[in-house]
């Protein structure tokens, strides 16, 4: 015992390269569980917060009666965030007018003759149409002239987050 603390304290350099070598192999190794058994340690996981939901939930409460400042940050933060990203969209896809409605409007009267639903092609009723993002705006879409078309509520609710292609092929 005396012996190896003496070796340790005359090698310093080696221990410390031991150790580093060490915390990478278990690095792997937890990496290598972790992929291999991964379905498995997800589900227990779910499993664990299941069972013990009311527990954690008691805990978690606690936690942020007793932690007030880090809670306050934390919603702080989370709230720039969600502006933000707001904001962003709301750059990205641009404001609708009400002159871009009427042309997408009159120009499908003019195209078809009357108003026609560009998803399945058949005469909408007054009260039945919507305006529709061809690229949705979660896609990446924009409130531009060349996105919007009308089509029936339904038909247009049905296409939900899919674009044109997509919903082509999804009703094929
Ligand atoms: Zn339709």
């Amino acid at each position: 015992m005396k012996r190896c603390k003496e070796y340790q304290l005359a090698n310093p350099d080696k221990r410390k390269k031991w150790k580093e070598r060490y915390k990478l192999i278990a690095k792997q190794k937890k990496h290598n569980n972790y992929t291999q058994n991964r379905n498995k340690i997800l589900n227990d996981s779910k499993l664990y917060h299941k069972k013990h939901r009311e527990q954690r939930m008691e805990y978690t409460r606690k936690w942020r009666i007793e932690n007030k400042k880090y809670v306050k940050m934390y919603e702080k933060t989370r709230r720039t965030k969600r502006m933000q990203q707001k904001k962003e969209i709301m750059d990205r896809v641009g404001i609708l007018s009400i002159v871009t409605v009427q042309k997408v409007y009159e120009d499908n009267i003019k195209k078809y003759g009357q108003l026609t639903c560009v998803l399945c092609y058949k005469h909408i009723l007054f009260g039945e149409d919507s305006l529709e993002h061809l690229t949705p705006l979660s896609r990446g879409g924009t409130n531009d002239y060349k996105n919007l078309a009308i089509a029936h509520l339904r038909c247009n609710c049905s296409k939900k987050n899919k674009t044109l292609e997509e919903w082509c092929k999804y009703n094929a």
